[in-house]
């Protein structure tokens, strides 16, 4: 049989018949059988479109203004019949564009690899058991689970749905969701008609459902009308537009000046036209920093990869800057904060109260019921109804499983019903006979806004009955009586609240479990029938340990003026009590979702910026939180992981959304993922953001002041009449080697000690703050001073012109070397170990430079293509003094500044 590729029509069908078509069963395909026809079919995936041709991005680096103002003026060089200055500067050009391109390429491939660690898995059934896979290892015949937030991984025949809507926009361009049903639809319906299928690249918005592949890859809906994967995003942030334009205006600029320093040459002077053509094209190149952007490119991609290997995916650039401005995190408590590993410690019945021995979710432990002693007393399941049908409830009532995976247990689906499980087993009971026993007709999933969880059961006799699981207020809501000795009494609605504030106080997240027995014997669960009722089992208390790592992080985003908000759909004692543990400041002042429902905006924004704590929250009260702190002017990162958190998590500064547990949905919403779920990771990622801003304004301070530098020794000498201390092809020279080679080593440089403690910055600060523009007109004017002291100094001592201009030029370079050092730290000093030796590349770079220098002035070619002279041991030596004497003086300038600041 060729599976999957016959164009049956499977949603007429029905779903045993598809099943059999497919040669599959409702336990799913076996291992070897799914290998055999994954190796047969290839994998699940749909054809990535074709990468940007490589001539044509090798091209684009020369499409851009500076380049063509190179070009002409190489152009008119020639033209002059300058021969070896033009082709000094076509070589640049050239070589310019060559570096671009490959380190654009290397930047690109990254960003290619870390989104590729973003793909996409599915919770697929094999042999009977749930497993993660994935999504590009699905074959034809498998059954997927579908839950709300899941991408449907390719198209498949509904067996089973549950309040399954999908949302088919992808597909149909309609974005009402649809409902969908197992029930076979006729042949002839159209496309969105189908409701017994679902499609591969729709999104699940509610409820839950089993599907049966029928088509993967190409030969899904989606595969075949060739809706190609989302195309590459352009490496561009508002910080790379910002200098994008502010280069285009110092471009103008600079030509305005050029033309103006001509006229003058010519007009006032009476130099001759060629030679002040000459100068302008020096000036032109002086003063444009062509290898700023590429710098600020590569520092970036640097930035996303140094993130990357702390767990942090950036899916949008302009997350990397916004990280660094992060004020507020607003963060999930359990699996973030904490380990989302649940163990059940404590139980109440109506009768009595118990403890439970065991470590994980391993099934075994001990039982001891709690009297006045201290220690309690073991009890067998049997010795213990009441406990047993608290259980059973549990069990029931329940979308997890536990396993041993090399030695350990481990959950599968929610933790909580895991625990469950492995609570259900330590009390003897079997999780495959209960569920035959009383099997499952229907289910209300767990739901955050509704805080419980409601599964219909009807036994072999066909009695009905409805377990009901969830936050105990919800539960207790709905009860008229309390379950005792196999009889419903009157429910003790006190007695439960004073137990459930004690276990909450311990920061025990409680849970209640209730039953009801129906008259009839319904197909389906209506929401109606669970509004009361109910009978209550018991209260069962679980503990969720924090995260190794958490308090620390907590105490490090704390001093790096981030204020943390703790929000979790527990009760609020429990989230205090965690609050505190953490370390968490106004972790006392919690503020509830129903407290926010009541509360206006202007009250909302008082409470927000109280509260440490957000309790018994759903995701709709992110949202209002998200709006209540940026109207505050807070820069906020918010993490979520279901589809009911795709809007907060958009409307969030900086969207992080989980790797593990998050939904697709939640992913497509967010700037960056986390992979390990961790808050730590969170604010690891915040101190590199902060890092990469740190790293490009360094790149900009430092190589700003070179342009500067050179503009005002050209200027000088045209407006003086007097020799050009350096000649455009040397300019050139510079650009390239201070630019490549010197400036990328500070797109290394590692975090500051100090980068966690400072307060965030503030998020419209500019770019070129006065510090940073006084700092790049000072060391322009020394490096000016240097050279031109330098230059006229030799001359006046005899040296030929060739001789005094290699002198200027090595000023120039040296002097750029040492300020490197300066540049490493923004304001801190450098006079120490760390900041002479601390970053390698720097050194390497200046060691690099320096064989640079050393060819031009003494290889013969360089000699013939830059007009260089050697130099004598005097003059290098003067140079040196001259680059320590630089160093000196600008530390001398931090230290001024940090007095100043701090006075
Ligand atoms: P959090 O945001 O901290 O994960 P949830 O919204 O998931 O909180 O859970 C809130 C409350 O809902 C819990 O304190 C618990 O009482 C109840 N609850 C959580 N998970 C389930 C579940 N699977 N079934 C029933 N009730 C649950
Ligand atoms: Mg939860």
């Amino acid at each position: 049989m060729d599976i999957g590729h016959d164009p049956v029509d499977w949603h007429a069908v029905s779903a045993d018949q598809a099943l059999q078509a497919l040669g599959s069963t409702r336990q799913g395909l076996g291992a070897t059988e799914a290998a055999e026809r994954l190796a047969a079919h290839g994998p699940n995936r749909l054809p990535a479109p074709p990468p940007p041709s490589r001539l044509r991005r090798l091209a684009l680096q020369f499409h851009n203004l500076l380049i063509y103002i190179l070009l002409i003026a190489g152009v008119l060089t020639l033209a002059l019949g300058h021969l070896i200055d033009a082709g000094v500067i076509f070589g640049v050009v050239v070589i310019n564009a060559l570096i671009g391109y490959v380190q654009e390429g290397k930047a690109e491939d990254a960003m290619a690899a870390i989104r590729a660690m973003l793909s996409p898995h599915a919770t697929v059934l094999r042999d009977g058991h749930y497993a993660e896979l994935d999504a590009a290892d699905i074959v034809v015949g498998d059954l997927v689970l579908l839950q709300a937030g899941d991408r449907v991984p390719a198209d498949v025949r509904l067996l089973s749905a549950h309040r399954l809507r999908i949302d088919e926009s992808a597909l149909t361009g309609e974005s009402v969701p649809v409902d969908k049903q197992s029930e076979a639809t006729p042949e002839q319906s159209v496309l969105a008609e189908r409701h017994s299928m679902a499609y591969s690249g729709t999104l699940v918005v509610n409820g839950q459902g089993l599907g049966l592949v029928a088509a993967t890859g190409s030969d899904t809906e989606i595969g075949r009308i060739n809706i190609l994967l989302a195309g590459v995003e352009t490496l561009t942030t508002p910080l790379l537009k910002q200098i994008a334009g502010f280069s285009r205006t110092l471009t103008g600029l600079i030509l305005g000046l050029a033309v103006f320093t001509v006229a003058v040459g010519v007009g006032l002077r009476g130099e001759s036209i060629q030679d002040m053509f000459l100068a302008a094209v020096a000036l032109a190149v002086a003063a444009i920093p062509e290898g700023l952007p590429a710098i600020i490119t590569i520092t970036l991609a640097i930035g996303v990869r140094r993130m990357a290997a702390r767990n942090v995916i950036i899916r949008r650039l302009p997350a990397v800057e916004t990280l660094g401005a992060v004020s507020v995190v607003c963060t999930d408590k359990t699996g973030t904060l904490t380990r989302n590993e649940m163990t059940v410690v404590d139980a109440a019945t109506a009768i009595d109260r118990y403890a439970f021995g065991g470590v994980g979710y391993a099934p075994f432990g001990g039982i001891e019921r709690l009297d006045d002693s201290i220690a309690g007393s073991a009890v067998q399941p049997d010795e213990a109804p009441d406990l047993m049908e608290l259980l059973r409830g549990g069990l029931l009532c329940n979308d997890g499983d536990i396993a041993q995976q090399e030695q350990e247990w481990v959950a599968i689906g929610d933790p909580m019903d895991a625990a469950l499980v492995a609570l259900a087993r330590k009390g003897g009971l079997d999780p495959a006979y209960e569920r035959e026993a009383w099997p499952r007709a229907d289910v209300v999933p767990f739901e955050s806004q509704r805080q419980f969880m409601a599964t219909l059961h009807r036994d072999h006799a066909g009695h009905a009955f409805v377990v009901l699981k969830g936050a105990p207020e919800r539960i207790l809501d709905r009860c008229n009586s309390q379950r005792a000795h196999g009889q419903a009494i009157e429910l003790e609605a006190d007695k439960w609240h004073t137990l459930l504030d004690s276990l909450a106080a311990q920061g025990q997240r409680v849970l209640a479990v209730a039953y009801k027995a129906l008259e009839t014997s319904p197909e389906t669960l209506e929401l109606d029938e669970l509004e009361s009722g109910f009978s209550l089992l018991g209260l069962l208390g679980f503990i969720d340990p924090p995260r190794e790592e958490a308090s620390a992080a907590v105490a490090a985003a704390q001093s790096a003026g981030i204020r943390v908000k703790m929000i979790t759909g527990d009760h609020a004692a429990t989230a205090a009590a965690i609050g505190a543990s953490l370390g968490l400041s106004d972790a006392s002042r919690v503020l509830t979702g129903p407290e926010i429902d009541g509360l206006d905006v202007a009250q909302l924004r008082q409470a927000v910026h109280d509260s440490g704590v957000i309790a018994r929250a759903a995701p709709e009260h992110k949202l209002r939180l998200i709006e209540a702190l940026q109207a505050e002017g807070q820069t906020v990162a918010m993490t979520g992981d279901g589809v009911n958190d795709a809007p907060a998590l958009k409307r969030a500064d900086v969207g992080v959304a989980m790797g593990r547990k998050g939904t697709e949905a939640a992913k497509e919403a967010a700037e960056i993922v986390v992979t390990d779920d961790n808050f730590a990771s969170i604010i690891a990622g915040v101190e590199e953001g902060r890092t990469a801003y740190d790293n490009i304004r360094k790149a900009i301070l430092f190589i700003l002041p070179t342009n500067g530098a050179e503009a005002l020794v050209i200027i000088a000498a045209i407006l003086s009449g007097t020799w050009l201390p350096i000649t455009p092809v040397q300019i050139l020279w510079i650009n390239m080697i201070t630019a490549v080679t010197l400036a990328l080593a500070l797109a290394f440089e590692p975090p500051e000690t100090a980068v966690m403690r400072r307060r965030p910055r503030a998020p419209h600060s500019p770019l070129l703050s006065r510090f940073l523009l006084w700092r790049i007109a000072l060391v322009s004017l020394l490096l000016l001073a240097a050279v031109d002291f330098v230059f006229f100094w030799l001359l006046q001592q005899g040296a030929d012109i060739d001789t005094a201009r290699t002198a200027a030029v090595n000023m120039l370079v040296l002097g750029e070397a040492s300020y490197l050092l300066n540049a490493r730290y923004l304001s801190a000093a450098t006079t120490n170990r760390n900041g002479l030796f601390g970053n390698r590349w720097a050194l390497l770079a200046i060691a690099l430079v320096l064989f640079f220098q050393l060819l031009l002035t003494y290889a013969p070619p360089m000699q013939l293509l830059f007009s260089t002279a050697p130099l004598n041991a005097g003059t290098w030596l003067l140079l040196l003094a001259f680059a320590v004497a630089l160093y000196g003086l600008i530390e001398v300038e931090k230290m001024v500044v940090r007095r100043r600041s701090k006075g």
